[in-house]
């Protein structure tokens, strides 16, 4: 490993240990599972961060990543794969790819990871790094993530990473029964919602945190730029 390398490794230890931080006041006593936290101390954020933000890849905020839009923090990152509970095996609709680095932890729990981004040099860009880090499990498509991706589904578990006023219905459609949905729902206050997937097909919601997201646009708001 390189000078940089090790200097990366440590500054990433140091943001699991702000993440558990985080999770410890915000959450009330909850925690974030050791397989959540491992994935965040092997996934290389700085891969996925611009060149200009790299001292900053690994505290615990929100970075610009061009286009208007933003990598998200990774306490949020952690919480929203936390509620998902991933098994090895899982199918994972992710919607709004950004950066890549959310579709990377989870690409390092589950089985496979089918990730929309409705820009087009986002999707590209998150890709190349998919590529670089040979992520085998990643499949990505330029698109707007309300319609979901019928050809994959059923899902075992989605995440969505903008905000959509209410829960689009293709989305619940494409959960298996027992499948999990995190999704940030609300135009200018905003709370993160889990659903489950009952056997029976009907579902459960469970508020978990206000939250602070990006629209989820729809292509004719000329979101595909
Ligand atoms: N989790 C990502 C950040 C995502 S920001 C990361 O860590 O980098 C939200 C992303 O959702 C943005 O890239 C935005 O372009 C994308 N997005 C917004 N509306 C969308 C839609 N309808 N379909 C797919 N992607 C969308």
């Amino acid at each position: 490993m390189s000078a940089i390398d090790d200097e990366m490794a440590l500054a990433r230890q140091a943001m699991v240990r702000e993440i558990e931080r985080s999770a410890r006041q915000a959450l009330g006593g909850r925690e974030i599972s050791p397989r959540v936290l491992e994935a965040l101390g092997a996934v290389p954020r700085h891969a996925f961060v611009p060149p200009e933000h790299l001292t900053a890849a690994y505290r615990n905020r929100p970075l610009p990543i061009g286009h208007g839009q933003t990598i998200s923090q990774p306490f949020i990152v952690a919480l929203m794969t936390d509620v998902l509970d991933l098994e090895p095996g899982d199918r994972v609709l992710e919607v709004g790819t950004g950066s890549g680095y959310q579709t990377a932890v989870l690409a390092r729990l589950a089985g496979a990871v089918y990730t929309i981004e409705i820009s087009k040099p986002l999707a590209e860009g998150a890709e190349r790094i998919f590529a670089e880090l040979g992520l085998t499990n990643v499949h990505a498509r330029v698109g707007d993530g309300h319609r979901g991706w019928p050809d994959a589904a059923p899902f075992d578990a989605i995440l969505v990473a903008a905000a959509p006023p209410e829960i689009p219905d293709a989305l619940v459609a494409q959960l298996k029964p027992g499948g999990r949905l995190v999704i940030p729902v609300g135009r200018e206050a905003q709370q993160l919602v889990l659903i489950e997937k009952q056997s029976d097909g009907s579902t459960t919601l469970r508020e978990v945190i206000p939250v602070c997201f990006v629209p989820l646009t729809r292509q004719e708001d000329g979101g595909s730029d």
